[in-house]
């Protein structure tokens, strides 16, 4: 099902030009309109899912493959030394687009350097106690 109102439900479906450099039944993948680094992809399936949690098992299953076949496409083509495939889910994990997307964002050996979290540490017991509350939610 489309979305009316979501820009990437337009794009995806042609309705929006893009920089597409992929495009299959089910996905779009264009380049992002501000890079993190040049070749910044996004992978976005033509029908509408807000995030992860909403995905249809069937895109659920190929958008994995798909981000590895665009990454390593971009590291023949671009001469990026990795990749990283990124995929928010919410405002608070920095989601801005409402319409499921996963990022491939080249990374190259001269940067641009991004942002990584720093490791933090859990209290005695602390750890067991999460990985518990974690499991009782499944
Ligand atoms: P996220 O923050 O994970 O929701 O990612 C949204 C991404 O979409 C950001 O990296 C934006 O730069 C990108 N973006 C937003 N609008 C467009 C657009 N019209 N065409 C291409 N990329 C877009
Ligand atoms: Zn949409």
């Amino acid at each position: 099902m489309r979305d009316d109102n979501c820009i990437f439900c337009k794009i995806a479906n042609g309705d929006i030009p893009s920089a597409t450099i992929y495009e299959d039944d089910m996905f779009r993948v264009i380049l992002d309109l501000g890079p993190a680094s040049k070749g910044h992809a996004l992978i976005l399936p033509k029908e509408h899912f807000a995030d992860v949690t909403e995905l249809d098992d069937v895109y659920a299953e190929k958008v994995l493959k798909l981000g590895a076949k665009i990454g390593g496409a971009m590291k023949k083509s671009l001469g990026c030394a990795g990749f990283n495939l990124v995929q928010n889910n919410g405002i608070a994990a920095g989601q801005t687009v409402f319409h499921f997307h996963m990022h491939v964002i080249p990374r190259y050996e001269n940067g641009p350097e991004m942002v990584a979290w720093v490791p933090g540490s859990y209290e005695e017991g602390e750890m067991e106690k999460t990985a518990e509350e974690i499991r009782k939610a499944l």
